[in-house]
């Protein structure tokens, strides 16, 4: 049994796709078991988001994720960290492969719908970052 950190992302919620995602997951066999719903500010989504703090396109990626209200949850299941990215897609929609949730519903790469932890010292991070 494994837990991973997932966010529905701004542009996630506004195009009311949480329920679409959650049962995405929940028809793969994972529960959720832990879930906000919350606008983070500057400061938490660039904490987040600090691994990426020398790239090009982090100043744009904190604007994207303070836009509006997010939902981040605990996924829990086997292989639950490496299945969830998968189901995911890949973080280009464009290369995402076909069924994935980026492939069906993200605009862009910097603006595709879902985050998944990609590691578990990351997932670990993460959960405490949103759950304690
Ligand atoms: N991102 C972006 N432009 C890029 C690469 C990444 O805007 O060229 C954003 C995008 O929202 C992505 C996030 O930064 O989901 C984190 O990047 P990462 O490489 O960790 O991708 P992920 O783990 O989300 O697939
Ligand atoms: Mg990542």
């Amino acid at each position: 049994m494994e837990q991973t950190l997932s966010i529905i992302k701004p542009d996630g919620v506004s195009k009311n796709l949480v329920g679409t995602i959650l049962k995405k997951f929940e028809d793969a066999g994972f529960k959720i078991t832990n879930i906000k719903y919350l606008t983070l500010d500057a400061d938490q989504a660039g904490e987040f988001y600090s691994m990426h703090k020398e790239q090009p396109f982090y100043g744009e990626l904190v604007n994207f994720m303070t836009s509006g209200p997010c939902i981040p949850f605990v996924i829990q299941g086997e292989n639950a960290i490496l299945k969830v990215r998968e189901i995911m897609g890949s973080t280009n929609p464009a290369e995402a492969k076909e069924g994935t949730i980026r492939a069906e519903h993200a605009e862009s790469i910097d603006r595709n719908i879902i985050h998944g932890s990609d590691s578990p010292e990351s997932a670990k991070r993460e959960i405490s970052f949103f759950f304690g």
